[in-house]
């Protein structure tokens, strides 16, 4: 179990020059890095790590590629299981997954299976890119059609990966995307700092393009087009679908319902991080409006509220992030936190809003909070905030963003029938997809709430299975 050689973290841009642009803050590692850092793994035979991965990448396998040198091999290895590798090697939650359960983390640090994975999925993009590679894993082949066509609402990770996954076995697929963007959270929420959108995203989406998935931007289903009329057969003036995979995400974001939430200057994480990203108002060149006051306090702890208060802190903004639990609990990314901290964020923690006061314009002047502890732990384990009494004091700020997370859109739900909800908004849908609806399947955020990319992607790839079983039964009958 014992390793000698440290952990190799990559290279990072200054924290104080990062803190003032939107490009990427992690550089990666250099191939010579990459194979430093596999050198490490211990190719353990029981393999918890890939025990700990969502999607069962087979880590060692694949590291062993890396400190060979076979970057190509080492690419086909994941894209057995992982679609969007440079997304996950940049946003998967490894320390509460793979790199977890490394056994070298035990009694040091983890193989930084991470960096390994973003590193291999880069190559693979840049070779593809070059045109100087024809792996399996930049060029995934492309079979002859089975004379089925499936439609998928929603572009993000799990309607991607429903859509590769299908248009692989046969499938003429088509996703209808509501934005004019395709990649869902991938490219409206999380920031340009942390994703790139043209130089990651994009191309990741044009490897799911050159399958032959089409992908129809700008139509909301449930609004241009209906469930029901993509299922309906050409003679009853519908599409003819054989299938529908809904992967709509969680977009709809929660308040606190305290007083002042309607002033000016009051916005979700949901709309600040769109403007910011898909419609780009960092970006001189484009006129989007986005408003930031001198202080912006950002409420809640994870991973939405981390990019929104950076992002706030890049436009200019002094930022603080208002949560009501500790350190301990806060649900972002550990790595998201130590860059916030880094940036110079402002951390306001055991602290909880109570009003939003405005001025005589209506606008945003402070937030009223209160000082909290947290209890002792109930027969779940879990400690409760409490409010400490006569702590009630005022933060001045003149914008205030709510990261409190998100549920699904009712729409979808409300315009099909028979397509039944759970009490949290969310569509029910079995393990491997399969809605109250026949020929509706549904996976991701839509089904889970608010949750990660590659769970999302995950259920991506057992609804395809699951939808490939039904067609195939429905056309034998
Ligand atoms: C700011 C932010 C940061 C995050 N950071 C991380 C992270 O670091 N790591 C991580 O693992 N996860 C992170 N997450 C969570 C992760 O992004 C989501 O769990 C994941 O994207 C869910 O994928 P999905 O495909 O289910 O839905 P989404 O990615 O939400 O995609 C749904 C798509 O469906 C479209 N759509 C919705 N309704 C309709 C309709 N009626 N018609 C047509 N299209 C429709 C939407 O426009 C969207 O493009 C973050 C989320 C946010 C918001
Ligand atoms: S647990 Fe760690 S050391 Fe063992 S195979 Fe996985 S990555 Fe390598």
């Amino acid at each position: 179990m014992a390793n000698k050689i440290p952990r190799l973290n990559a290279r990072e841009q200054d924290p104080a020059v990062r803190a003032t642009n939107f490009e990427e803050v992690s550089y990666g590692f250099t191939a010579e890095e990459a194979q430093a850092e596999a050198s490490r793994c211990l190719n353990c035979r029981n393999k918890p790590c890939v025990a700990q991965c969502p999607v069962s990448i087979q880590i060692p396998e694949f590291i062993s590629e890396v400190l060979q040198g076979n970057f190509a091999t080492a690419a086909s290895i994941i894209a057995r299981d992982s679609l969007l590798p440079s997304v996950c090697g940049r946003v998967c939650p490894q320390e509460s997954q793979c790199e977890g359960a490394c056994v070298l983390g035990i009694k040091g640090e983890p193989v930084n299976i991470g960096k390994l994975e973003r590193y291999v999925g880069d190559w693979a993009l840049e070779a593809a890119a070059l045109g100087i590679s024809a792996t399996e894993a930049d060029h995934p082949s492309k079979p002859a059609p089975n004379g089925h066509r499936v439609a998928i609402v929603g572009s993000g990770p799990a309607g991607l990966t429903c859509a590769s996954d299908l248009a692989q076995m046969g499938y003429e697929v088509t996703i209808f995307e509501a934005l004019h963007r395709p990649g869902g959270v991938l490219v409206y929420g999380i920031p340009e700092f942390r994703l790139p959108k043209e130089r990651i995203v994009a191309r990741e989406i044009a490897k799911i393009e050159a399958l032959g998935v089409h992908i129809e931007t700008d139509i909301i289903i449930g609004r241009t087009l209906t469930i029901d009329q993509l299922l309906d057969p050409p003679a009853q003036g519908g599409e003819g679908f054989d299938a529908v995979f809904v992967g709509s995400g969680a977009g709809l974001p929660y308040f606190m319902g305290i007083p002042g939430e309607n002033l000016n200057g009051v916005v979700s994480a949901n709309e600040f991080l769109t403007r910011a990203n898909l419609m780009r108002a960092f970006d001189e060149c484009y006129d989007t409006p986005i408003f930031v006051g001198a202080h912006t306090v950002v409420v809640g702890g994870g991973n939405v509220a981390m990019d929104a208060v950076r992002t706030a802190a890049r436009l200019g903004s002094k930022a603080s992030i208002v949560y009501r639990r500790s350190e301990a609990e806060l649900p972002a990314r550990v790595e998201e936190v130590h860059h916030a901290r880094e940036e110079g964020i402002d951390f306001q923690l055991l602290t909880n809003p109570v009003e939003i006061l405005g001025d005589e314009r209506g606008w945003v002047r402070a937030v009223r909070c209160v000082r909290m502890e947290l209890c002792e732990a109930d027969s779940s384990g879990r400690r409760s905030p409490v409010e400490i009494a006569g702590s009630e004091f005022e933060i001045e700020c003149e914008s205030v963003i709510m990261a409190l997370g998100t549920s699904p859109n009712p729409l979808i739900a409300s315009t099909t029938d028979g397509l039944d909800t759970n009490r949290r908004g969310c569509l029910i849908a079995d393990e491997a997809g399969s809605t109250t609806r026949a020929g509706v399947f549904a996976g991701g955020d839509a089904v889970t709430g608010a949750a990660t990319v590659i769970l999302a992607m995950g259920a991506g790839r057992r609804a395809a299975r699951a939808i490939d079983q039904y067609v195939r039964t429905k056309s034998a009958r």
